[in-house]
Parts: structure tokens; sequence; C-alpha cells
């Protein structure tokens, strides 16, 4: 048989670039296209419709029956228009992708003809038989019923002439099965408790919106050589591959010139990206070979989340025009830098303004000191939550590494923030009664202005760090949707600014000043959640033995970090909220273990099917040929010089024989330690299990194939090597 590996290089090597044919026309011409927005609103829909959809989005106000008929006829004209044949609700089922069941517009008619049909409840609710979805026991499948509602807030689309209606999707029961509808709870948490701390500063700020900025990091590689991979295929990682002489030593492929290839891929990707009205922006290669990065103008949080799962969808799609394969995975290949997903965060005002943008006035700076010390308690009060959320399979491999932040949750705000911080911390304020003496002490501190200068300098190792006029979420994992951190983050804060609320207006109710009052709570923040914060280096061991000197955890892998998912801090605070109830989060807690306990146990299966059926037969293999040679040395030499040089192979001969025993022992060993793992019920138990007694074999059998890798020939090596796997462009 032919070596599938040198079968799949031939074809990346003969690849021709594929040109790319653009309309001649401007970005802004094509922008939004694809998407029922403002623009098409006001050309199909009548104004009365139009009037009720936008105070929906903006108010939150429902939409009648009647208008939801005249929207839907709206709508559908539009799509038809733009060549659409069928309609899908679309939404975010809790298995982290998207999910959606096509129905055609058109119904038969008599004489055997058709009609384009869509309808007002079309649009607004459907039944889809979805019981397949993972709801950690909240629907069994005898009342399988899940409903899925049109969200209103974030525009319908057109993806493969489909109409696409985001929705959420609830249970019969009315228990949310999706990442959207607690979204959409958080989001109105931190607009209500935010407006209401704004209050204090500004009456004309009505309304607060989180916004989104995602960074998404990516690996690429030649489709060919991906579907020679059985691990890239089934786990979207490597298991095994020994690393390259080169890789990303000399840093030469970061911010690089972008591969022709590559970059035609990333152009026909960006344009059906902005038809869609995805706003990326930036594109550049990353530090590890064949890693890009691809970053859009910061959003509205729903739709950016959105925006983001339509966007990994499209990175798919389009890498296959070129023959690429898209790698989402937090850590495909070992030794090189994993991907993550930076989400910038920050909350901007109906005036216009940002909140998180240190201002030019006392006063402004105030309310700046205000979200800011808010934040820095809210993080500090649910660090153990802010980790589990962001805990997977994949992003294990990549949290604690030295190119991603640690499982320590700390915050960065940089060295003039932390001045400021604690020349508030020391000042005797809290004594002084005239709020205009608050003023005059806020003038005095380090100007706020001057944190600007911060942004040249800024800490990358920290995973949660202040960057000037935003947060920036470092530790979020490349494959991962943006909702769950989103709804953590943005819920934390808002009950955080609610509580703040309630402490000042105790205060002002005991004749306290307003800006006094104010500032007292914020001082009391401060020294609070000092802990938390941190402006040095979160790579170096030091950070580990102070963070425990502070009694920060630094929980390293998925099943420890997502038991705070589900704990009295945790169960309270979504429950006072209105976001979860304890039942879901324990459902939530339940799928996320499940996922973990599968994940690691098709890992495993594959890990155990490559090195016995794949990488053993082939060292024997070359093992034999090497035997044949030193008995034909022993036929032709005399035995001194065959004695000499027959020593090497010899020890060659061996040294095959002894990785094969330790491979076959230790997946023999990891095989039975699953055995034992599956008979477990209790889904934390398992994961544990699966974490503790499966996961340690891997490095182990590891070791062995990529020493061997080294010793087989090269022709008989039947997969992809990191040298072709990440230089093969
Ligand atoms: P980095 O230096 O971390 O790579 P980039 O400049 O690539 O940063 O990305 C910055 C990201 O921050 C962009 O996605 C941008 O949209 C986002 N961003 C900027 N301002 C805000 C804001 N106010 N709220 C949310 N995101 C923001
Ligand atoms: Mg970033």
């Amino acid at each position: 048989m032919d070596n599938l590996r040198f079968k799949a290089f031939g074809i990346a090597m003969t690849r021709k670039l594929r040109d790319v044919e653009f309309p001649e026309l401007k970005a802004s011409e094509y922008f939004g296209e694809l998407t029922f927005n403002k623009e098409a609103m006001r050309e199909y829909l009548t104004e009365g419709a139009f009037d009720q959809v936008m105070n929906a989005i903006e108010k939150g106000q429902k939409i009648d029956r009647k208008i939801a008929d005249q929207v839907a006829a709206g709508i559908k004209a539009w799509a038809i228009s733009k060549g659409a044949t069928h309609y899908t609700h679309w939404f975010l089922p809790l298995t982290g992708a998207t999910a959606e069941k096509h129905d055609a517009f058109v119904d038969p008619v008599e004489g055997g003809r058709g009609i384009e049909i869509f309808r007002g409840n079309e649009l607004t609710q459907q039944e889809p038989d979805a019981s397949s979805f993972p709801s950690g026991g909240i629907r069994s499948t005898f009342e399988a019923r899940g409903y899925t509602a049109w969200d209103p807030t974030s525009p319908a689309f057109i993806m493969d002439r489909t109409l696409c209606i985001p929705t959420v999707f609830v249970s019969y029961t009315s228990e949310s099965l999706d990442f959207k509808t607690p979204l959409l709870k958080a989001i109105w948490s931190i607009d209500k408790a935010a407006v209401e701390v704004c209050r204090y500063f500004d009456k004309d700020i009505t309304k607060v919106y989180a916004t989104l900025g995602w960074e998404q990091e990516y690996f690429l590689v030649d489709h060919a050589l991906y579907l020679a991979r059985p691990d890239l295929v089934l786990t979207g990682r490597t298991l095994f591959g020994h690393s390259s002489a080169k890789d990303q030593q000399l840093e030469d492929h970061y911010f690089g010139t972008i591969p022709q290839r590559v970059l035609a891929f990333m152009q026909e990707f960006e344009y059906e990206a902005h038809r869609l009205g995805i706003p990326v922006k930036t594109r550049h290669n990353e530090v590890a070979p064949n890693q890009y990065e691809c970053a859009p103008v910061f959003e509205e949080v729903n739709l950016s989340i959105d925006h983001n799962q339509l966007m990994m969808h499209l990175l798919d799609k389009i890498a296959r025009h070129h023959d690429f394969t898209v790698l989402l995975h937090e850590k495909p290949f070992s030794g090189v830098n994993g991907s993550g997903k930076h989400n910038n965060w920050s909350l901007a005002t109906n005036t216009g303004e940002n909140l998180l943008s240190p201002g030019k006035t006392p006063k402004e700076n105030l309310r700046f000191l205000t979200f800011l010390v808010n934040i820095l308690k809210a993080v500090h009060e649910h660090a153990d939550l802010v980790r589990a959320i962001i805990a997977s399979a994949g992003n294990d491999h990549r949290l604690g590494g030295h190119e991603a932040p640690p499982a320590i949750i700390s915050v960065f705000i940089g060295n003039q923030l932390t001045k400021m911080l604690d020349a508030i911390e020391k000042s005797e304020s809290h004594i002084v009664a005239k709020s205009e003496t608050v003023i005059d002490l806020l003038k005095n501190l380090p100007k706020i202005p001057e944190i600007l200068l911060d942004n040249t300098d800024r800490n990358r190792t920290s995973p949660f760090a202040f960057t000037g006029n935003k947060f920036e979420f470092r530790a979020v994992g490349s494959a991962q949707t943006c909702a769950p951190p989103m709804i953590v983050l943005n819920l934390i804060v808002a009950d955080q600014l609610h509580k703040f609320n309630l402490e000042v207006k105790a205060l002002i109710a005991k004749k306290v000043g307003k800006d006094d009052a104010l500032f007292q709570v914020i001082k009391k923040y401060i020294k609070e959640s000092r802990n938390i914060r941190y402006e040095g280096n979160n790579y170096a061991d030091d950070w580990k033995k102070e963070a425990a000197k502070r009694g920060l955890s630094n929980l390293t892998t998925t099943p420890e970090a997502l038991q705070a998912l589900t704990n009295k801090r945790t169960t309270d605070l979504f429950e006072r909220n209105n976001i979860l109830s304890a039942r879901e989060l324990k459902a939530r807690h339940e799928i996320r273990l499940e996922n973990y306990t599968k994940k690691i146990q098709i890992e495993s299966r594959v890990l155990g099917d490559l090195a016995g059926n794949h990488i053993i037969p082939v060292a024997i293999r070359y093992q034999n040929t090497l035997i044949e040679n030193v008995k034909g040395l022993k036929q032709v030499l005399d035995l001194q010089t065959y004695g000499k040089l027959s020593k090497n192979q010899m020890e060659t001969i061996t040294d095959i024989s002894e990785h094969v025993d330790k491979i076959k022992t230790y997946v023999n060993e990891m095989i039975g330690a699953r055995k034992k793992a599956n008979r477990i019920q209790e889904p934390e138990e398992k994961a544990f299990a699966y974490c503790n007694g499966i996961l340690p074999f891997f490095e182990k059998i590891r070791t062995h194939v990529d020493k061997l890798e080294l010793l087989v020939d090269d022709e008989l090596w039947p997969l992809p090597k990191y040298r072709e796997l990440l230089f093969t462009r």
C-alpha cells in the first residue's frame, strides 16, 4: 500500500493558487447586504411594523401577532429577492455550536404548483424536534418539546440561500436550553444596574450596552495533510508529532507577510463576512507557523457573539475553497503556541460614552473609578466562576502554558491606575463630609488620562487586563463560544453594581454627601479586592507561590474548575438575578462534565488506535529491515568487523523494541483504566477518573511514539510530520 502521508503531501505540493473573483464594488456597497438590517427593514416593512421592530430592539417591547405577520411578509420578500429558498431558526444549543433546521418557503397549491409562504408564527416561534441536544436531564425524551423564539435584537441573515433567524431555545417548561436566553437576561441586568449607578453622575444616561470585540486565533493546515491525520480529523489536535527542527523560535511568522494562498483565503472570507455585516477589520500572522488571527470592530455583545459563531462557520467553509482546514482547537500542536479568543469588553451608554474610558474632569474620573473598582470587586468575588466558565478539555492544554495566561485568575490594571488606587486606599477622605473635598482630592491624585501611556507596555501575560478603555479577558479558548464568559462577566458586574448602589444609598440616607458616599464605598472595595490585582509576570513560577499566599485558586483541570459552577455563591448569584435556576445550573454543569469526559474518551481511543495500528506495525517493519541487514552483515563480514560495525544497528533494533514495548504496555494500561472509568455513572466522578486516570497516559505514550518518529525510516512514517503540517501553505 502506498504511504498515505506521501500521497497527501504530493497533493499538497501541487496546489494551485485559487483566484478569487470579487465584484467591482467598494466594501461599503456590499457590507451587510445579506442581513435584514435597518435599511432593508425600512424598504420592506410598513411604517408600523418598522416602529414595532425598532421598539423591540431598543426597548425590549413585545411585537404583536398581527404586526409579526407583516414583518414575516417583509422578511420573506427581502429574502426571496436575495435568492433564498429556505428559512431556519438559528440558535445556540448547549453543544457550543449553532443549530439550524431548514424548511423550504415553497408550499404546494392546487394545480400542482407551489407558492412561497412565510407567516408571522413561522418567524416568531418554532418547535424543532430537537430531542438530541444536550439538556443535562432537563428535558427527557418523553417531554422533548423545545421551542425557538425570534430574537429581534440580532438581525436575520442569509447564508447558503437560507434565511437564518436568530432565536432563543427554551423547553416546554420554559427552562433555557441555549446560551442566548441567559445572555439576554444578563445583558438586561447590566443595563439596569449600570444605569442605576450612572444616575449619580449623569441623568441623561438611560441605557447601557455591554460591548464585545473578540480576537479569533486559528491554524490553517492543508486539507490533504489534515485528512491523513486521523487525530486531527477526530479530535481537532495532534496527539503525536515530534517538534519540527524549526518552528517558532526565530519569531519570523508573527506579523510577517501573509502567504499568498492564505491571503486569497482571507480575502474571500472577509468579503463573505462583510456581506453578512460582520465588521472584520484586522488580519495578521500569529506567533506559531501557520497560525493567524482575525478581529472585528467591537459591537453590542449579543450581536458580536452571533457574529463570532457565524465567523467560525465561515472560516471553516471558505477555508475549504482554498483546500485548507481551519483548526480552532486551543492546542492543536504541542511545543508551539496555542490559540485563544481574547474577549475585549466594555460598557457603552446611550449618550455615546464609554464607561471604562477615563474622563478629563474629576467628575468623569469618579464615574470611571466607580466602574473600574466595581469590576475589580466583582472579579475578586467570583474569580472561581470566571475560571470555571472558560474551562474545557482543549483550554486545559493552553492555560498555564508559557504562551497563555495561567489558570489563576487575576486582574492587571497598569502602573498609573495602581498608583491611583493605592493613593485612594491611603487617603483620609472618609472623614471629610463636603463633597467638594472629594473632588479636590481627586484633582490631586495621579492624573487618570495618563494611563493611556500604559497601553504601550501592557501586560500580555494577565488573564484579565485593563487596556486603556476596556478589559481584555484573555483566557477564553479559541474554540469556545463567547456567550458563557459574557454571561458571567456581565452578570457578576451587574450584581456588584447593584450592591454598590445599595451601599451608597444607605450612606446617603445617613446624610453622607453623595460624592463622599461614593468615595467611601470605592475605598472599601479597593481594599477588599486588592488580592485580585497582579501587575507582574503571570507566567513566572513566583506568581503561583504568591497567588497561593493570597488565597487565590489555581485550578488547572476542567473537572476541578467546573465545581464553581454549582457552588452556593454561584447559585445564589444566578438565582437572585433571575438568570438561571439551580436546576438549570446543575444541568449545565453536567453537560460540561460529560463533554469533557467524552472528549478525553475520544482522544484516548484515537490514541490507542494510532499507536497500535499505525505506529507499532511501521516500527516493526522498519526493525525487520534492520534485522535483515544485520543478518546479511554477519554473512559477509568477518566476526570482528561484524561486531564493530553492527553495533549501531543493534542499538536501534533494541531501542525500537523498548519503545514498542512501552507503548504497548501504556496503551493496555490506559484501556484498562478506561474500562474502569466507563463503569462510573456519576458525571463528576467520571470526569475526574478521566482526568486523573486516563489523561496522564497521553504524554507517556506520546513520548515513545515521538522517539520512534526520529528512529524510523522517513519513507515508512505514516502520519504527516509537524514540519509538513506547519509549513505547507
Ligand atoms: P490586541 O493588541 O490585543 O491584539 P487588537 O487591537 O487586535 O488588540 O484588538 C482589539 C480589540 O478590542 C478589537 O476587537 C476591538 O474591536 C476591541 N475593542 C476596542 N474598543 C472596544 C470597546 N470599547 N469595547 C469592546 N471591545 C473593544
Ligand atoms: Mg488581544
